[in-house]
Parts: structure tokens; C-alpha cells; sequence
């Protein structure tokens, strides 16, 4: 957590994430009183204090959705459906999913002395900060990524083989769901989502498009965690996604085509009488919902055509005197260079003359 002290030396700490913060308000505002399921989503700032690296910043922001009060797999099958469809809408598509199971406080106990009794005899060779999760959270050193302790961790004791009956139907359950739905995945024994909160199952979409740091949506079940803080028991589980990595998994997936289109319409004005029709034109036109643009800078005629070219206007319409004397002008495709006379009073149909024509 990114904890400082400020110039009074207040101490602050900054949110890293969203679940607990989640939990915490179902638990004040008194949620869980209500119909379950409840399903909450949220889009938050979040903060880490490790250095930035691409894609990961200091501070990041992140979407997420939570599902409380229902404990079968059906919930957490709906819930990694929705990050499917979220990935796929996005058109992030070359992602796999990772699922596994942590157990529960029943069975978890007995894994975690299993692991501990693994790693602490190769104690010597793992990295530093393994060294002091082996006396904190040894599930972490599961999921490091120093190429040793990954080398290490290839035997280590598998949570799967040691979950409680509940804990085995639970996740074969999910199992079932994720077949039935056509979701492709594969256990992934050393997904373990660092957080002690987590219960049964976890997952990740792991990107191969960015990279070696290729989660771009994670998630679990956090069944104690309402409890925890405070509130009843009240089961839950839910997924987040960093709104800048996901905008990398875009760009690098080539999902994200920045657009070349420009407005529907640019009205090239000469002199202010006509910049002034041009100027209600245009709030006319956009009301009907084209984006028509016209002249700020006060260029010449010539620069103004020059301009709209550039812009990769769709149409142009030249205002001048005589078009505004005449109540009519030439409403030109840039396409084709085809021209229409249009009436100025009519904003409906040369509105209808750009929408027929622009497909
Ligand atoms: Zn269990
Ligand atoms: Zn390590």
C-alpha cells in the first residue's frame, strides 16, 4: 500500500484497489439488508507504491464489478461470463482464462502447512521478498516472478489437491458452467491472487498481447471478507481490470483504430455577415444531429476549403452575400464533388441531403 506521512505528519494511505472498499460500503450503508444478489460496479483511482512500468502507474484507475450474497459457482460462472464479454466487446480477444481454487478456511490451513513445509526447505534460494512471504503469505510466492522461485514453486503443492469436498463440488461446478457456455480455460494451480481475502475460486484473462505482465482482468471470491470488516456473513466475488492496461491490450491488439472521419459538414463563411448565419446554421444542423463545423480563426475563402479538406469534411457550403442575399446555396460532396442547391431556411433538409448522400 502506498502509505506517507504529509507536513504534519498525518499518516495517509491510499487505496490500492476496490474490493475491500466495496465491502466496506455494503457493510455501512446497510446493503446486505436488501433482495440478493446485489451486484455493484465501480470505476475508482487506486495507487501502488512500486516503481511504474509500462502500462502501470502510479496512480491507475480501475473498473470492477462485485457480486454479493450468492454462494453457488452459477454466480461465479455470470460473473467471469461478464468479464468475457467485457473483454471481448472491447475487442481484446487474445486472452486465455486461468481459473483455480484456493479452498476455504476448512481446508486452506492444512495446504498452506503443506507449502510452507515445501519452501521452507529450499528457503535459501528464494528471492528476498519470497523469503519474508514464506512468514507472511506464502500463496504469494506462488505467483512471483523471479524465474527461480517460479523454477521452485513447479513442484510445490497444488491447492487443488487439497480442497474439502465443498471446495472440490464448488469447483467443479464452475467447471460445468464454463463448458456449458463454451468459455474455454485452463487451471492454472499458481494463480493465486495475492490477497489474503480471497476463498475457492480465482481467475485471470491473461493477455498475450503486452508482454510478460499480462493480467488485463482478475478476480475471486472473497466469501470471509464482509465478515471480516465487520459486517455479517455475506458471501462474495468479483473482477477488476486496470482501465490503462486494458487501453494497452487495445492498442497492441489492434482493436483500437483511431478514426479518420471528420464532421459531416463544414461551412466556409466570407465576411462577418455570413460568419454569423454560418454560426446559427451550425447550431441548427447540430441539433439535428450533424457535427457541422465552420470557421474560428478568420482564414480566407481559399484557406477555409483547404481547411475542410484536411478536416475530411464530408460536405462543404460556401456562405457569401450573395447565398445569404439569395436564401440558397451550393451544398457540395466532397466524395464525388457532386453539388445540390439547398435553402438556407430549411435546416431539415440539407440535413436530410447530407444524411441520404454520406453512407
Ligand atoms: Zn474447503
Ligand atoms: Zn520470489
Amino acid at each position: 500500500m502506498y502509505t506517507f506521512a504529509d507536513r504534519d505528519g498525518t499518516s495517509y494511505t491510499l487505496r490500492p484497489e476496490g474490493t475491500a472498499s466495496v465491502a466496506r460500503a455494503v457493510v455501512e450503508n446497510g446493503l446486505f439488508g436488501g433482495t440478493m444478489p446485489l451486484k455493484l460496479f465501480y470505476i475508482i483511482n487506486c495507487f501502488r507504491h512500486e516503481r511504474p512500468q509500462a502500462g502501470r502507474y502510479r496512480e491507475f484507475y480501475q473498473f470492477g464489478a462485485e457480486l454479493f450474497g450468492a454462494e453457488s459457482p452459477a454466480a461465479d460462472a455470470e460473473l467471469i461470463m461478464l468479464a468475457h464479454d467485457f473483454l471481448k466487446a472491447l475487442g481484446i480477444g487474445n486472452t486465455t482464462l486461468h481459473i483455480n481454487s484456493i479452498g476455504c478456511p476448512k481446508c486452506r490451513p492444512h495446504y498452506k502447512e503443506e507449502l510452507v513445509k515445501y519452501f521452507s526447505l529450499k528457503k535459501e534460494r528464494l528471492c528476498n521478498t519470497c523469503q519474508s512471504r514464506l512468514e507472511t503469505n506464502p500463496l504469494r510466492i506462488l505467483d512471483c516472478k523471479s524465474p527461480i522461485c517460479r523454477e521452485i514453486a513447479e513442484n510445490a503443492p497444488k491447492t487443488v489437491d487439497f480442497l474439502c469436498d465443498d471446495c472440490k463440488n464448488h469447483f467443479e461446478g464452475l467447471k460445468s458452467r464454463l463448458k456449458e457456455v463454451n468459455i474455454g480455460f485452463q487451471v492454472d494451480v499458481n494463480i493465486v491472487r495475492g490477497l489474503d481475502y480471497y476463498t475457492r475460486t480465482v481467475f485471470e484473462f491473461i493477455s498475450t498481447g503486452i508482454g510478460a505482465q499480462s493480467t488485463v482482468c482478475g478476480g475471486g471470491r472473497y466469501d470471509g471478507l464482509v465478515h471480516q470488516i465487520g459486517g455479517p456473513e455475506l458471501s462474495g466475488i468479483g473482477f477488476a481490470a486496470g482501465i490503462n492496461r486494458l487501453a494497452l491490450a487495445m492498442e497492441t491488439g489492434s482493436a483500437y483504430v483511431e478514426s479518420d472521419e471528420g464532421p459531416d459538414l463544414y461551412i466556409a463563411a466570407i465576411g462577418e455577415n455570413a460568419s454569423i448565419k454560418a454560426a446559427g446554421l451550425c447550431a441548427k444542423l447540430g441539433e439535428l444531429g450533424l457535427v457541422c463545423e465552420t470557421d474560428l480563426v478568420g482564414r480566407s475563402l481559399k484557406a477555409q476549403m483547404k481547411y475542410a479538406n484536411k478536416i475530411n469534411s464530408a460536405f462543404t457550403l460556401i456562405l457569401g452575400d450573395g447565398e445569404i442575399s439569395s436564401g440558397s446555396a451550393q451544398l457540395r460532396n466532397m466524395k464525388d464533388g457532386q453539388q445540390t442547391d439547398v435553402d438556407l431556411s430549411n435546416a431539415e433538409s440539407i440535413f436530410k441531403t447530407v444524411k441520404r448522400e454520406d453512407v
